[in-house]
């Protein structure tokens, strides 16, 4: 899509090189996306935000969730939990994975149907990783919706239950997705540019 035809705002005009996916056909594919989950669900669901990146599907998917039925024709009650994980340093994964959320918290998710919903799979270390921490804790059961998952070569295999879009193996930012904490602010999936890149590196 042309950056031309669309709302970007100012500060990135010279740092995001093309749109990959427009704000209002993202929240047309989560609609749907909350659609069939909730039709597989019967009882209560946590939904756990992956922060800070999955924010904002974590939102507008939660907003769908409330407003469909099961296939029992029922609205289910929804639970909100988030987790902190955390992993990448400038555009790549540093390997090492950090989890923080409270024992107590923890410990409250026994007996659940948890939905763990996340901004991006890239490697799928990061989601491998969680799932494997979260196992110890008894679930009743536990899916992933990933708003993204991206083709490229580094992936270990792990395929999340519901996935929005699969994009090209770009580094992509914005609707949440950030560089270096930056460009969370823009409504768009955009592909980052070069100067971009520069301008918001870390040392
Ligand atoms: P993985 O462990 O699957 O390699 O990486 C997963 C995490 O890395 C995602 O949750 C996300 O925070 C970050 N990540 C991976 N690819 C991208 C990308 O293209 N853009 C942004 N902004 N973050 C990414
Ligand atoms: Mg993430
Ligand atoms: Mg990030």
């Amino acid at each position: 899509y042309k950056l031309e035809h669309f709302n970007i705002p100012q500060h990135y005009a010279e740092d995001v090189s093309s749109i990959l996916i427009p704000h209002g056909l993202i929240i047309d594919r989560i609609e749907k996306l909350a659609k069939t989950i909730i039709s597989q669900y019967s009882d209560r669901l946590v939904v756990c935000c992956v922060l800070k990146g999955g924010h904002q599907f974590f939102a507008d998917l939660v907003n769908f969730l409330k407003s469909f039925t099961n296939s029992q024709g029922k609205n289910l009650p929804i639970s909100l939990d988030f987790i902190r994980v955390s992993s990448y340093e400038n555009d790549s994964s540093t390997g090492h994975v950090k989890i923080s959320m409270s024992e107590k918290e923890l410990r409250g998710l026994k007996g659940k149907d948890v939905l763990i919903v996340e901004d991006i799979i890239d490697t799928g270390r990061t989601m491998v990783s969680l799932l494997e921490y979260l196992k110890k804790f008894e679930l009743k059961s536990l899916k992933v919706a990933s708003l993204f998952i991206k083709r490229t070569p580094l992936s270990n295999g792990f395929i999340p239950d519901y996935v929005g879009f699969s994009v090209p193996d770009l580094f992509i930012v914005g609707y949440c997705l950030d560089y270096n904490d930056h460009f969370r602010d823009l409504n768009h999936v955009c592909a980052i540019s070069p100067e971009g890149k520069i301008k918001y590196q870390n040392e």
